[in-house]
């Protein structure tokens, strides 16, 4: 899928993940709803942090392009030195080591590790980089032609003032772990959720995606999941403009009023 549906079936999901909280007991507070579903968003662009001409590499300037070389170099050498007899040779990391779920888990648990130790600092750079990317990916076309660091200062300043709502009593940085010490520690959930739905979005499309990985499947281990073949569309395709554009926005609204106890 091409940025704006990965970026809005990441929100949604994250709203849904809302709804079934407030079903189990416990309800977000609207802020944790809010950044989470912003920081989902942006997450669900990050696996494409593989490929030169993705969103993610080029949000951040020459600071992104370079690490998507160091990335891309990285999933490439993991491919190969895991790779068994039925995974084809491949000349580059598209696809592969960032696409799976340990990636994911690993991304996840190093954002609410920072969160939780690094205090306000950490928690405003992990809202700044995914407010960026949810900025990039919501409003595709209209961060295309203005600046980037016009995108950037939105960003940062709407990092500030949710990172600002969140640290309010009750308004969200104890959801879920109310321990003390624990503040901030669901930050590494809509990460998670976001990876996981950028990969299944890819399984989607023609190629599926590896997201088992180095779980092996027969002869592969970067087996490429995804649906039968006859179900699977090209990225960009009238299938994802069409009808799952809308599916995401109506699931995620509905999801959203569910969430904050309006329905249900
Ligand atoms: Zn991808």
């Amino acid at each position: 899928m091409m940025g704006p549906a990965h970026s809005l079936s990441g929100a949604a999901a994250w709203l849904v993940a809302g709804a079934v909280a407030a079903a189990a007991g416990h309800p977000m507070p609207w802020p944790t709803l809010v950044v989470g579903a912003l920081i989902c968003a942006g997450a669900a662009l990050a696996p494409d942090l593989d490929h030169k001409a993705a969103t993610i590499s080029r949000a951040f300037g020459p600071f992104s392009r370079a690490l998507c070389g160091i990335i891309d170099g990285i999933a490439h050498a993991a491919y190969k030195a895991t790779r068994k007899k039925g995974d084809p040779r491949r000349s580059g990391g598209h696809r592969t080591l960032t696409h799976t779920w340990l990636w994911a888990a690993f991304l996840g648990c190093g954002c609410s590790a920072a969160a939780v130790f690094g205090g306000c600092w950490a928690v405003l750079g992990i809202l700044f980089v995914h407010m960026v990317l949810a900025v990039e990916g919501l409003l595709w076309r209209q961060a295309r032609v203005s600046s980037d660091v016009l995108v950037w200062l939105l960003g940062a300043s709407s990092a500030w003032v949710l990172a600002d709502a969140l640290d309010d009593p009750g308004n969200g940085k104890d959801w879920l772990f109310t321990q003390p010490g624990q503040h901030y520690m669901w930050i590494g959930m809509p990460i998670v959720l976001g990876a996981l739905v950028h990969c299944l979005g890819d399984a989607l499309t023609v190629s599926g995606c590896p997201i088992l990985w180095p779980i092996p499947v027969g002869r592969k281990r970067w087996y490429p999941v995804g649906p039968p073949k006859f179900m699977r569309f090209r990225a960009g395709s009238w299938v994802e403009v069409k009808v799952l554009t809308p599916v995401f926005f109506v699931l995620g609204g509905a999801s959203a009023l569910g969430a904050l106890g309006v329905i249900g």
